[in-house]
């Protein structure tokens, strides 16, 4: 197992010692014991802080070895089997695995284990945005109308559950797996049932250029196994790289019925999501009950809606049930979430966002005069649209130190609205600058628009606190927004 300590290698691990394997070696970057239960508490956030430690607890007592620092891949060379964690092939550290490849030694990945072990329907979302909303909307509409259903995969929030699925010989359980493309690389099969939200430019660095970027993401098609292929038909990108293959079903989602041509999926009517199977319709969601905000998170519903009326499992009366379901989920940490309100301004939190197009689409979403808080390293993705938005909603930016921040202000400086990005050191700088700067009725948005923010910049306790420590009339939000 190497890089131990993340949510992929423990849940792997994890497994293998409760299914009796004794030669589990634990390979991890992180130098020394407390540096690396720092990293795992990290990379469990989601699972409480108790519960995380007790994990911890029961992997190092299970592991043969531990490798830790500058000799983590120690002994390497005498496994049957590696498993890494997806990102594993970008540090240059990790070569030695680079070798053990091309010698044949065995790879295998968290997301290859689920759709070895899982018996009953799984379900693969990936894309460029939207991944984890698609897969929470789906998950909270399923579990509506089916008594046992996982999400897991790639959110490192998300509690994994490859131990549960593992045991439910019976196959009663539905998965909805969140895949990211560097997991789709380690794939060589896929979910019956696969869907591309959509595909913009984005890790083109990693990927040597958009058509393999597209290639990458196609692959949830086109490895064996995929039975059904859900398709975003307003994404020009994905829709424009070509028909399925060949014993494919193709479900699609859009806007317009017509788009649909003559394939079953959802489309909007009326202000009414409508599913259309066969020759059946019906309009299951008013789509203005959705809690989530935007135009982008409408598509994310056609995209679950489409999900469901592709799984030829689910009844088909029952659907109106799951619709209602899903359309109660609340904004996930950090996507456009409101966390804050003071004199008359809402503070959001968008942390999530890592590309210029999904900060786009939080301003375009807020509809109304943003203080935009960004910046963060370079993913080469143009920056050109969210510049043009600055003087129009965003009334001024923030800057954070990165190497995208610096392209991002040329960007804003060609647009001819330079004067308005204030270069800032910290997030506490931005949160205070924000404050007095925004009026009224504004949005300030934490939003970074480039990946690297939440390491570089955010500190521990991160937005909420440095909006506490500076605020003369708190008025946090208490649920999410
Ligand atoms: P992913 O899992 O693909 O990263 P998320 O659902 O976590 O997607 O959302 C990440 C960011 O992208 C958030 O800022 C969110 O508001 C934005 N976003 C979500 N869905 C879309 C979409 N369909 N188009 C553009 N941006 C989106």
């Amino acid at each position: 197992m190497v890089g131990v300590g993340s949510v992929e290698g423990g849940e792997i691990a994890h497994y293998l010692l409760d299914a009796g394997f004794t030669r589990v070696v634990g390979h991890d970057l992180n130098p020394t014991l407390p540096e690396l239960a720092r990293a795992h508490r990290l990379a469990h956030a989601g699972l409480g802080a108790e519960a995380a430690r007790g994990r911890l607890d029961r992997l190092l007592g299970g592991l043969a070895e531990l490798h830790l620092g500058d000799r983590y891949l120690e002994g390497i060379g005498e496994t049957s089997l590696v498993v890494p964690t997806q990102a594993w092939f970008l540090h240059r550290r990790n070569l030695g695995l680079r070798r053990l490849r091309e010698r044949g030694v065995p790879f295998y990945s968290l997301i290859q284990a689920y759709l070895d072990l899982c018996r009953g329907p799984v379900v693969g979302v990936t894309g460029s945005h939207g991944k984890s909303t698609t897969s929470a909307l789906l998950a909270r509409g399923l579990r509506a109308i089916a008594p046992l259903v996982w999400l897991a995969g790639n959110d490192r929030r998300n509690q994994q559950a490859l131990e549960a699925v593992a045991r439910d010989e019976a196959g009663q359980g539905w998965l909805v797996l969140e895949i990211s493309n560097r997991q789709l690389l380690q794939m060589d099969r896929a979910p019956q049932v696969g869907c591309i939200t959509n595909i913009t430019p984005n890790h083109l660095d990693e990927h040597g250029g958009m058509a393999a970027y597209v290639a990458c993401k196609r692959r949830i098609y086109e490895l064996p196994g995929c039975t059904v292929g859900v398709r975003n038909a307003d994404d020009p990108v994905s829709w424009g790289a070509g028909p399925l293959p060949p014993g494919v079903r193709q479900v699609v989602f859009a806007q317009d019925e017509t788009a649909l041509g003559e394939s079953d999926g959802c489309y909007e009517e009326d202000g009414w999501a409508v599913v259309r199977r066969g020759k059946e319709r019906q309009a299951v969601l008013e789509l203005a009950a959705l809690r989530l905000p935007g135009e982008h998170n409408r598509a994310n519903a056609r995209a679950a809606l489409a999900l469901l009326a592709a799984l030829d499992e689910l009844d088909w009366p029952a659907l109106p049930g799951a619709a209602r379901a899903l359309a109660e989920l609340r904004p996930l940490p950090h996507r456009i979430q409101l966390v804050w309100q003071q004199d008359g301004v809402d503070y959001f939190d968008d942390l999530s966002s890592t590309t210029p197009q999904s900060t786009v689409a939080a301003v375009r979403t807020l509809a109304r005069q943003v203080v935009l808080i960004c910046g963060g390293e370079d993913k080469a993705i143009p920056f050109d649209q969210l510049a043009q938005l600055v003087g129009r909603e965003v009334r001024q930016v923030l800057l954070l130190p990165g190497s995208g921040s610096a392209r991002l202000l040329e960007a804003v400086r060609s647009a001819g609205a330079g004067a308005l990005v204030r270069e800032v050191e910290s997030l506490e700088g931005a949160v205070d600058q924000a404050r007095s700067l925004a009026r009224p009725g504004d949005a300030v948005l934490l939003s970074p628009a480039c990946p690297g923010f939440f390491s570089a910049h955010y500190g521990a306790g991160g937005y909420r606190r440095a909006l506490r420590s500076g605020a003369t009339s708190p008025r946090p939000r208490t649920g999410p927004g």
